[in-house]
This record gives C-alpha cells, sequence and structure tokens, in this order.
C-alpha cells in the first residue's frame, strides 16, 4: 500500500499505538525500565480506554482456568499480584473480595474437579466448597458443589488506565488522543507513520490496537497468522433493591469447549452488581449495539474461511447466544441456574462491550495471548481476557523484547 507522508515529521524512539491498558502498560513499563526513552502512544479516541478496557466485567482474574505453561496461566498470575500492588500505591479504588465457581448439574462436577486440578497446577490458592459452605458466601445460591478463589477480586480498569497515563506523562512521555494511525512504511532505522495529523517516526512501534491489532499489523506488513473476530458481551444490571442477591463474584463450571466464561454476576467497585455477559458475533467491532453494522468489519468476518469453520463447529452454540440476546427471559434463565430467585423484573439492560478474538483460518479461536515481532515492531495480536489483568506484566514482557533497549535506542 503507498501512502504519501507530507507535513513535519516527529520522531520518537518507540511509538505505542492503542490507549486502552495495554498500550498504556507498554508505555509505562518502557520509561520504568529507560526513563529516557522518547515515546509517545497514539490513541484515535478523544479519551483512553474507550473500547475494550472501559466496558469490560473489571475483574482481576486470578489465572485459575489458563492452561499450564501458556502466556496467560503465567502473566495473569502476577499480573494480579501486580495490579493489586499497584492499585495500593497509587490510591486506586479495587477489592480483594474473592469468588465461587458452581457446579449446578452433575456433568459439571468432573469440569470443577479439572478446574481445581489446574488452579494447583497454575499454582493458585482454590479451595473446595460443599453446597453448605457456598451458601455461607452467596446465600442465594443454589448448586451441587462449589470453588472459592480468595485471590480474584475487582477493580475499574479504565480508571487504572487514566492513572497509567498520568504516570507515563510525568516521565516526559507523549500522550496523543484523537489521533489515528493509518499507514506505515519502513527505511533502513526507522518506521514513518502516517496518521489522521502530522506523520512520525519512530525506531519501535508497538501495536496495541485491541479490536484494530490484525490490521494495524498487517499495515505494517505483518502477518498476524489470525484474524481479530470480534464477539459482543452484553450485560445487565441487578436493580438496586435487588443487589444483595450477590455478595461478591458468582461464577458458572465454564464449558471447555467455548472460550469465554458464561454469563456471571459480578459486584463492580461502584457496588453495581452486573449479569453477564453473553457472546454474540457483532457485525462492527467496535459496536455496542445490536443495530450496529460496518459494511468492512461484516465482510471482514463474512469473507473469512476460517470465520465459517468456526460457525460449522459452534453453530449451534452461536444460535443460542443470539437467541438469548433477543431474549431477556432466556437471559434470565441462565442466571436463574445460579441464583434461582432472580427474575425479570430485577435486571435492567447495562452497557456492551465487544472482545477481540483472534481467529485462525482453520477456525480455531487463539487461545494464548499472541505476541509477535516484526524487525522494528512488536504487534499485540490476541490480548482478550484476562489481558486487562495481566497489562501490567504484558507490558514488562514487551519490554524484554525489544533488543537494543540497552544501547542505541536510549539516550
Ligand atoms: C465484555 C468483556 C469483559 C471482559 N472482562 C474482563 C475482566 O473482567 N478482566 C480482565 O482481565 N479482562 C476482561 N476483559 C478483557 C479486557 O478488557 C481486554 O483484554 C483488555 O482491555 C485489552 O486491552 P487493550 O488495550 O489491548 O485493548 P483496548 O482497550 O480495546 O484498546 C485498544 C485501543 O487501540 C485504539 N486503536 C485501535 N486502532 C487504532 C489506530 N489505528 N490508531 C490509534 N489508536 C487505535 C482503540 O481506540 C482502543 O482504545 C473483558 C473484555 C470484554 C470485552
Amino acid at each position: 500500500m503507498n501512502h504519501i507522508f507530507s507535513g513535519t515529521v516527529q520522531e520518537f524512539d518507540c511509538i505505542v499505538i492503542g490507549g486502552g491498558i495495554v498500550g498504556l502498560s507498554v508505555a509505562w513499563a518502557i520509561l520504568e525500565k529507560k526513563p529516557k526513552v522518547r515515546i509517545a502512544v497514539l490513541e484515535k479516541e478523544d479519551g483512553w480506554a474507550r473500547h475494550q478496557t472501559g466496558r469490560n466485567s473489571g475483574v482481576i482474574h486470578s489465572g485459575i482456568y489458563y492452561k499450564p505453561g501458556s502466556l496467560k496461566a503465567k502473566l495473569c498470575r502476577e499480573g494480579n499480584r501486580r495490579m493489586v500492588e499497584f492499585c495500593e500505591q497509587h490510591g486506586i479504588k479495587f477489592e480483594a473480595c474473592g469468588k465461587v465457581i458452581v457446579a449446578t448439574k452433575p456433568p459439571e462436577i468432573p469440569l470443577m474437579e479439572k478446574l481445581f486440578e489446574r488452579g494447583v497446577a497454575n499454582g493458585i490458592a482454590v479451595r473446595r466448597l460443599s453446597a453448605e459452605q457456598v451458601l455461607e458466601l452467596e446465600p442465594h445460591v443454589r448448586c451441587l458443589a462449589g470453588l472459592h478463589v480468595p485471590s480474584t477480586g475487582i477493580v475499574d480498569y479504565a480508571c487504572v488506565s487514566r492513572k497509567l497515563a498520568e504516570l507515563v506523562a510525568n516521565r516526559g512521555g507523549e500522550l496523543r488522543l484523537g489521533i489515528k494511525v493509518l499507514g506505515f512504511r519502513q527505511n533502513l532505522k526507522k518506521v514513518l507513520l502516517e496518521t489522521s495529523n502530522d506523520p512520525m517516526s519512530a525506531r519501535w512501534i508497538i501495536n496495541c490496537a485491541g479490536l484494530h491489532s490484525d490490521r494495524v499489523a498487517k499495515l505494517g506488513g505483518a502477518d498476524p497468522g489470525a484474524r481479530i473476530v470480534p464477539f459482543r458481551g452484553e450485560y445487565y444490571e441487578l436493580k438496586q433493591e435487588r443487589r444483595r442477591l450477590v455478595t461478591n463474584l458468582i461464577y458458572p463450571v465454564p464449558d471447555p469447549q467455548f472460550p469465554f466464561l458464561g454469563v456471571h454476576f459480578t459486584r463492580m467497585v461502584d457496588g453495581s452488581v452486573h449479569a453477564g455477559p453473553n457472546a454474540v458475533l457483532s457485525l462492527k467491532r467496535e459496536g455496542y449495539s445490536r443495530a450496529s453494522f460496518n459494511f468492512r468489519d461484516f465482510m471482514d468476518t463474512m469473507t473469512y474461511p476460517g470465520f465459517w469453520r468456526l460457525a460449522a463447529k459452534f453453530g449451534r452454540l452461536g444460535l443460542e447466544e443470539m437467541y438469548r440476546s433477543f431474549s431477556k427471559k432466556a437471559f434470565v434463565r441462565s442466571l436463574r441456574q445460579l441464583i434461582p430467585e432472580i427474575t425479570e423484573q430485577d435486571l435492567v439492560p447495562g452497557e456492551a462491550g465487544v472482545r477481540a478474538q483472534a481467529l485462525r483460518p482453520d477456525g480455531s479461536l487463539v487461545d494464548d495471548f499472541l505476541i509477535i515481532n516484526s524487525p522494528s515492531a512488536i504487534h499485540v495480536c490476541n490480548a482478550p481476557s484476562p489481558a486487562a489483568t495481566a497489562s501490567l506484566e504484558i507490558g514488562r514482557m514487551i519490554v524484554e523484547l525489544i533488543p537494543e533497549f540497552g544501547d542505541d535506542l536510549c539516550v
């Protein structure tokens, strides 16, 4: 693709694309290690954390779910510890309230046992609970048995992101809102970026563009080997007078075939209680309502062989999720498996989020975080949940991937 670069070129050592929690964590981690690096963070919206980071469940995950040895398992566990430390250090409201995962049907018991073993393998503190012990923690839950994971917590990740932006600015980082990256051009020593404003150049580009990370990687000539498919997660909120039905966090045993955790109850740091999210295919990458549609995003999904292979495998499940999206009754039915007293009248619609999930051409979902290197760029191409929890560790890991941070890059 040929782009015309005109205007004054502003030079940096490193440019981070994307002002979600991952991009801001990367920028902060770089400045922590090398305070003199000239760094800029470019964000196309007029505020930080406007997409996945500002529209999620706000859970500081423990790391129990992830395959031992995976990046998710390693970075989530340590990320949990560092997120808590970061919040304590900077006065950000959080709670290490713990969560329960409950089995409500007999076939879920062996799956829950596997989850327990996985938690132990990942070094997570986890305790088996009888149905009576679950009632002591969550008096309105009806189940056969459960697990308690005390290290799970809650926080507002948009708040964490704003603090990170402040820290980056305090260390001399350039924060640019309202600037969209439109193109890359590589010469021997640096990368030129075409933006919606003046062009910029840097020795290193870090792509943390979330729902657009695959497209940005391609602008930079990298092939992520996967395409982002957007899955909207819709929430309901419990009416204030019914919030007492949920003490902390209540999750079902996840279906191991499915990459998402199943609709659950989450108490947020502001005291509200969210129920959800489901997972429906979104026809727009940054589309937060059922009516959201973008022709390019839609065609990108529909013309991708990986999508049709995924649909062949999970078609029925996908249709059930769509039904649950349109039918409040069906949504409530799922929630009642956890808390039978919940009724339709207890819930009002909440905000939705869209997950950036990378999908391979063979129809398999990229399970782990996917971070790829090219000569002058690092592309974070799959950073779904628990990437907010793991963000500070993802930042630290990316710093280690930049070889010359010791010499010529740092003045
Ligand atoms: C419904 C839902 C629930 C979730 N729950 C949890 C949870 O409880 N706990 C947890 O740990 N994780 C959770 N996650 C996952 C978590 O939110 C994400 O993993 C994390 O926020 C990813 O951060 P990010 O910075 O990579 O992406 P984003 O927050 O999406 O940020 C990417 C940024 O890049 C910008 N951008 C894109 N293209 C360009 C361009 N060309 N130029 C300039 N800027 C650009 C976008 O505007 C955006 O601000 C959830 C996600 C969803 C959607």
